[in-house]
């Protein structure tokens, strides 16, 4: 069992040199009460990394990603969101595909393989859980993960502490 708020600051700490240079700023507002997740660390770390560095990179002002959480009986929502530049209508379908890039002349240009959002599909998949995306061409976008809750009667955050490993 983990808690969303240690998880979303490791990741944090695991952002590529791109995101100190464009002076990216967070805003990480989830609740003390959130209910804890069932998840492996290091993916989930890993999926919000992919997240996050798209935010960075597919963006041309100082990036803003906003981190909130919600939950219901089974799941929580972490919803991370970008002032990037969007992604058009016609592509969402298809943006967690393998290799698929919205633009191709930008292949050169800032790395990318297409393979980060397949990735997180992939991991969140293993989990039982799920990715989508809503967003705005020109404004920017909103990742929603949803992941399984602990469903056990483990007190959650001391006893994470007691088994947490950096
Ligand atoms: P990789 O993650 O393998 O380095 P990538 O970033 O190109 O490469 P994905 O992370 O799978 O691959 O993203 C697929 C495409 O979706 C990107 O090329 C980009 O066009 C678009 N995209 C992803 N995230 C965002 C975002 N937050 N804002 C705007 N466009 C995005
Ligand atoms: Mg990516």
């Amino acid at each position: 069992p983990l808690r969303v708020e240690a998880v979303v600051e490791s990741a944090m700490r695991r952002l590529p040199q791109q995101a100190n240079d464009m002076h990216t700023q967070f805003e990480v507002n989830v609740a003390e009460d959130t209910p804890l997740i069932y998840a492996d660390k290091l993916r989930m770390e890993q999926v919000l990394v992919n997240l996050f560095t798209n935010a960075v990179r597919y963006n041309t002002q100082h990036p803003i990603i906003r981190i909130t959480a919600h939950a219901d009986e089974h799941f929580v929502y972490v919803d991370v969101q970008d002032n990037g530049i969007g992604i058009a209508a016609e592509h969402v379908d298809k943006l967690f595909d393998r290799f698929y890039r919205v633009d191709v002349s930008s292949r050169s240009q800032s790395g990318g393989t297409g393979l980060g959002l397949a990735i997180c599909k992939g991991i969140m998949d293993a989990h039982g859980g799920e990715v989508h995306v809503i967003s705005k061409l020109g404004v920017g976008s909103t990742f929603t993960l949803s992941i399984p809750r602990f469903q056990g009667e483990e007190n959650g955050h001391e006893q994470e502490e007691n088994h947490g490993r950096r």
